[in-house]
């Protein structure tokens, strides 16, 4: 049996069972990890001593939990007591933090394994885990691409087989865009859906954790563990959550669901858009009923996003200034030339852009032209989906404008902001969204496709995500990451 290729629904089952032993599971995940991660980059700090050891007490209890040794890869800006938590920045290279984040105590209290922490853009600021301030990520389906970002770590992990499921984060698309360049699910829930706490804020009005996973069913069982109330984080909804995974299998009446207007559609890779296509032909022979749609204010989404998310960056930033948590630069005379030498050198180029750009459109004077207007056109996205799920019980996009790229493909940052054009807009509005693969390229990479729905309908996105998978039955043991080495 080839543990690191089932899904982790399946190795919870087995470990419940007591068919096999989550030690076993561990230390098969760990053996792939050593045989990979040359090739890969896709951790920061693997957690073989500590993981082995959580999966022997997970062996010698009698009532294990839903997640027992399931080995989960954690994003490295998701807090975990006592282990290194860097958001693959110089600034918090050495930052042990004290607590551990809600969700991972929520993980570990249903008997999952952090096996380790995952590489990321620097504080989740990028779509390539480029902008780490220690290695690139490479793509495990062909290792000359990204991985997509900020999550990339977590994707490429989930994708080789060096965890069975991760988590990521999602501020303007670092979820679902690494999932779709991986050929994973992920998710981003409804904004307020899962604690914030103990997640290092890039943008607190837009982040959101959530599940990498390689099923459906998968994530529909991490989010469940995940999602829900938390004292430490006043943000969080109190509503109850559902069983999702029952919920999956429920029947869906006659869905309705719009689509993008062609002409949106301009300009992205062809074979996305006729994977999109496919894809959507594929949920009217399921008996959805389809509508094209009109989004006109989403032409502004992108830069409503890259004025909102930096202006929230350059406050939540402005914390590492070499007192507490952070690197201290060795070098000052006095206190300005402290914050100055650390901040410099502390942070990374584009970390360094979004604080400029963000404390430019806050600044006074420039604020009504640019963080206002920003907020406004925000408010216009947001009524316009809640006029869109009037008529429609779900949206559908490409989650992607292409598949994975190649390194340094995109050096001018705008280029690599237009990564995101189909992501932001989940992330503005708060609404959930859930990216799956649909297919592969020419070139064998793989394709996602954007399922977005009105606030807290999770349960409906991983009935149509259920649906669809089985029809369109992509396949990840496609992946074969000796095959791809040899492309280096
Ligand atoms: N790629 C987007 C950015 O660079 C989204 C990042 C994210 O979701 N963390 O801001």
């Amino acid at each position: 049996m080839n543990l690191t290729s089932l899904s982790a629904t399946k190795l919870r089952t087995l470990v419940k069972k007591k068919e096999i032993k989550a030690q076993e599971i561990i230390l098969a995940y760990l053996k792939r990890i050593k045989e990979q991660e040359k090739d890969l980059s896709a951790f920061i700090t693997v957690l073989g001593e500590k993981a082995l050891a959580s999966a022997k007490s997970i062996d010698r209890k009698r009532d294990k939990g839903k997640l027992a040794g399931i080995p989960v890869a954690v994003k490295d800006n998701i807090l975990t007591k006592g282990i290194r938590t860097t958001c693959a920045s110089k600034m918090l290279e050495k930052y042990v933090p004290p607590y551990s984040a809600t969700v991972v105590n929520k993980l570990e209290e249903e008997d999952a394994v952090v096996i380790g922490k995952t590489n990321l853009d620097e504080f989740g600021m990028g779509s390539s885990t480029e902008n780490s301030a220690f290695f690139p990520t490479r793509n495990p389906w062909d290792l000359r691409r990204v991985p997509g970002g900020s999550s990339g770590g977590s994707a490429a992990a989930v994708a080789a087989g060096e965890a069975a499921a991760s988590l990521g984060s999602d501020t303007g698309g670092s979820v679902r865009q690494p999932a779709a360049f991986c050929g994973l699910v992920g998710l981003k829930p409804t904004y307020s859906r899962v604690s914030r706490y103990g997640l290092v804020a890039f943008a607190s009005s837009l982040d959101q954790i959530g599940p990498l996973t390689r099923t459906v069913a998968d994530n529909a069982l991490l989010t469940q563990i995940i999602a829900g109330s938390d004292p430490q984080d006043s943000t969080v909804s109190s509503q109850p959550v559902p069983d999702y995974r029952k919920e999956m299998r429920r029947e869906l009446p006659s869905p309705k669901a719009a689509y993008l207007k062609d002409k949106v559609l301009d300009g992205i890779d062809p074979e996305v858009k006729d994977n999109y296509y496919r894809t959507l032909s594929v949920l009217e022979e399921t008996g959805a009923e389809l509508r094209e749609m009109d989004f006109p204010s989403w032409e502004y989404a992108l830069a409503c996003y890259y004025l909102i998310a930096p202006s929230e960056a350059s406050s939540n930033l402005s914390r590492y200034d070499g007192v507490r948590y952070s690197f201290r630069h060795p070098r000052y005379s006095n206190l300005k030339e402290m914050y100055l030498n650390t901040r410099s050198e502390g942070f990374g180029r584009e970390v360094k852009r979004r604080i400029l750009l963000g404390t430019f459109a806050l600044s006074s004077g420039y604020y009504d032209d640019y963080y206002l207007k920003a907020a406004q056109a925000r408010k216009l996205i947001c009524q316009e989906f809640e006029k869109a799920f009037k008529k429609v019980d779900f949206i559908l996009t490409p989650t992607a404008p292409e598949p994975a790229f190649l390194f340094g493909e995109k050096e001018d940052p705008v280029a690599m902001y237009l990564s995101d054009i189909f992501t932001v807009t989940a992330n503005l509005a708060g609404i959930p969204a859930l990216t799956m693969p649909v297919g592969l390229s020419q070139k064998g990479l793989p394709i996602g496709i954007q399922i977005m729905a009105s606030f807290f309908q999770e349960s409906c996105i991983f009935k149509l995500a259920f649906l669809l998978e089985k029809k369109v039955k992509f396949d990840n043991n496609k992946l074969n990451l000796r095959k791809r080495r040899s492309h280096v």
